[in-house]
């Protein structure tokens, strides 16, 4: 049942260019429901170049909550009064928070990637991992894994330059590496769109990882990507890219209003 907006309700939103096809209204409205808050989030277009104006809007207007896609997580970053400790690493926000008269801009998915690999039993402290792609998703997952206790991270880029850049998130466990890496992996972190929607290319081969390696893709459409049926038929553990969607939403979630995440209500609605 939909709860139908009143004059206190609270608002919250996504801004991205474009915005429309988002899952996100989905898992923030359901969650919301589930837990019976007043309060309702919207897709809102902002074409390139109207970030500023956007945010002015959202003190304006007493908007609570915003999150931030593509093309626009670092233009907020430079726009808003504080950056949390990861936000600021990254220089790239994905969520933005109302105190007062302050905005708060955090990065929650390198945050939300760590707990969608806990969620599948997959601690990530004392791993070698491997991650490919230096991209915004790679680099809060190289951060995230870092902070998290990872053994090292090695990023296999396309453009070497990008991934010494992003490696170094990692600190001295941050290195640039190759496919040969992938020999003493115990955990490859797909984070390049390669495998996305009809994409049938393999990303990776999954024969070069150790026997009892994990292999986690960020690319959630399709849910099984080419990587993963790989990784599975040679019987290796697999995460899917979809637990990172939800676990970033259900940190902002938590943030915004308080309320601990239904994170299974919230997976339900992302899968649509
Ligand atoms: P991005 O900033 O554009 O970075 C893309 C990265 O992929 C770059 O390192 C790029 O290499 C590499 N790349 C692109 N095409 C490639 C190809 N054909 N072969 C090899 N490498 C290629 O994108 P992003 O924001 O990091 O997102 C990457 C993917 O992660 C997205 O497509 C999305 O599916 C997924 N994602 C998932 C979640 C989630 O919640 N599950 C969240 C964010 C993103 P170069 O540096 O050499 O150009």
């Amino acid at each position: 049942m939909t709860q139908t907006p009143t004059g206190s309700t609270h608002l919250a939103g996504v801004i991205g260019w474009p915005v429309r096809h988002s899952r996100s209204p989905d898992i923030h409205n359901a969650a919301y429901r589930a837990l019976g808050l007043d309060w309702v989030y919207v897709a809102l277009p902002v074409p390139p170049g109207r970030v500023p104006a956007a945010l002015t809007g959202m003190r304006a207007l007493g908007i609570e909550g915003l999150s931030v896609t593509m093309p626009h997580k670092g233009a907020v970053a430079a726009q808003v009064d504080v950056l949390t400790a990861d936000a600021a690493a990254l220089g790239a926000v994905n969520s933005v928070r109302s105190d007062g008269e302050r905005l708060v801009g955090d990065n929650t998915d390198g945050g939300g990637f760590v707990d969608s690999l806990r969620e599948a039993g997959v601690d990530p402290a004392g791993r070698r991992c491997v991650v490919l792609g230096a991209g915004g998703a790679a680099r809060a997952v190289i951060r995230a894994l870092a902070g998290a206790g990872a053994d090292r991270v090695v990023v296999v880029n396309r453009d070497p330059g990008r991934a010494g850049v992003a490696a170094q998130l990692a600190g001295d466990r941050g290195s640039v590496g190759t496919d040969a890496d992938l020999a003493d992996a115990d955990l490859l972190v797909q984070a390049t769109p390669v495998g996305m929607g009809d994409d049938p290319t393999l990303a990776a081969d999954p024969e070069l990882l150790p026997d009892d390696a994990v292999v986690a893709d960020l690319v959630y459409h399709p849910l099984v990507t080419p990587l993963l049926a790989a990784a599975e038929a040679r019987g290796l553990r697999t995460v899917d890219g979809l637990g990172m969607l939800v676990h970033q939403a259900a940190r902002q979630l938590q943030a915004w209003t308080g309320a601990e995440a239904p994170v299974d209500v919230m997976r339900r609605a992302a899968l649509g």
